[in-house]
């Protein structure tokens, strides 16, 4: 294809096609979906029960009004001070308090420290989170969460298929996660699925009838036209018309706990199990993106791609990078964001100024705020090609690092 044509990358996408549609509506007329997803769900995944919500979110403000049925007298629920938005407005929307712990700028993993502080007798929960789907080893975390009597959440909502050690992420909390959103490891357009081994829990989510409510046929209609929308939107011929238009928001981070919880239609149950089964090429293609990747910026200097913690298996949802000198020198060109160069969350949670009357505490966050201001995410989705990561690392080395340092070297 030749001229000027508006080719642009999604940050993240899923991609969802013409057949995962057809088995949705296949799904929708049988009314199978769910039962079909739950059973491959709690087979790839080896748990005992598994409950789906209409989003990631949904799903996770489910689990702690579960959580909360067990132990009323806790309120409060741990959270990482850099996460996706979606989690503070969960624990709100179960009408809980948010309280935060730090995480490490080098690895993303939870600051030990900081988290062992956080806790106290009102922790109901601590949410975990593998962002970028990077895993984090959560042994000691659990250990932790032990001790103190505080349920553990397993947020994989961005770690579908990823592994640490034997452990799947989303298997290795009281509770997991997983988000079939439309940036996610596989979607159904939106959708939540929670895996849990415990029988406590599991009966006290079978105690939410609005889990399970059968949805009516104008919602499945609308959800339809929405996945026939995003399976057109999100290639790169065509994502320059959503992004830009801004009522779609499309990219921004919204804090707002004001959602209802409702069931996983049918057609999404089964747009998600027909996904499900691509799971596996889906994340293999994300490593092999995310290693022609860092080969490309292998000695670009002034920047480092974050490092997944030893003994743990990626998958590699967006690649994170981080400046040496703490700041971008120059900034990044604009040109990157169209090719799917994205800042992440912008404020650490602790700045989101509608989150704060439901803070316990407020305390100083280092590394969430460092990753809030630097933390720059590159695609690793199947639209990005080969030309694309040339291009991509080019806005690496055409940065103003070196000749900052060769001014230096001149000087002295
Ligand atoms: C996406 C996401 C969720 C759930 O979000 P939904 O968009 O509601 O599906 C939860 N936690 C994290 C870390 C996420 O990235």
């Amino acid at each position: 294809m030749s001229g000027p044509y508006l080719r642009m990358l999604p940050p993240s996408a899923s991609p969802l096609r013409p057949a995962d549609i057809a088995a949705g509506i296949r799904a929708w007329m049988s009314g199978q979906g769910a039962q079909s997803l739950r059973c491959e769900v709690k087979r790839k995944f080896g748990v005992r029960h598994v409950f789906f919500a209409t989003s990631g979110r949904a799903g996770l403000s489910a689990s702690l009004r579960a959580m909360r049925t067990l132990c009323p007298q806790r309120d409060e629920v741990l959270l990482p001070a850099f996460t996706s938005f979606s989690v503070p407005s969960a624990v709100v929307n179960a009408g809980l308090k948010v309280g935060l712990y730090d995480v490490s700028s080098r690895t993303l993993a939870p600051d030990m420290v900081s988290l062992e502080k956080a806790l106290n007798s009102k922790t109901l929960c601590v949410v975990a989170c593998h962002l970028f789907g990077y895993p984090l080893v959560l042994e000691p975390l659990r250990e932790l969460c032990r001790v103190h009597g505080a349920f553990l959440l397993d947020d994989a909502a961005q770690a579908m298929g990823a592994r640490a050690g034997t452990e799947l992420a989303g298997t290795m909390g009281d509770a997991g996660l997983f988000s079939l959103s439309r940036g996610k490891n596989i979607t159904a357009v939106d959708g939540g699925i929670v895996l849990t081994d415990r029988e406590d829990l599991a009966e006290a989510f079978g105690a939410m009838p609005a889990l399970f409510a059968a949805s009516g046929r104008i919602r499945t209609a609308r959800n339809l036209a929405l996945a026939l929308a995003l399976m057109v939107m999100l290639h790169p011929r065509a994502y320059w018309l959503p992004a830009s238009l801004p009522f779609l928001g499309i990219g921004r981070s919204v804090f707002d706990p004001d959602f209802r919880l409702e069931s996983l239609d049918e057609l999404r149950a089964g747009i998600g199990r027909s996904a499900l089964d691509r799971l596996d090429d889906l994340n293999a293609a994300r490593r092999r993106t995310a290693a022609t990747l860092h080969a490309g910026l292998q000695g670009v200097p002034g920047m480092r791609v974050v490092q997944p913690a030893a003994g743990t298996v990626p998958v590699y949802l967006r690649l994170p990078l981080l400046p040496l000198s703490g700041v971008w020198p120059g900034g990044v060109a604009p040109q990157a964001q169209a090719l799917g160069v994205v800042r992440s969350y912008p404020l650490a949670l602790h700045r989101i100024s509608g989150l704060a009357p439901f803070l316990t505490s407020v305390g100083d966050y280092p590394g969430a705020s460092l990753l809030a201001a630097n933390l720059l995410t590159l695609p690793t989705h199947g639209h990005v090609h080969g030309d694309d990561i040339r291009a991509i690392v080019r806005v690496f080395q055409d940065l103003p690092v070196k000749r900052c340092a060769s001014v230096k070297e001149v000087a002295a």
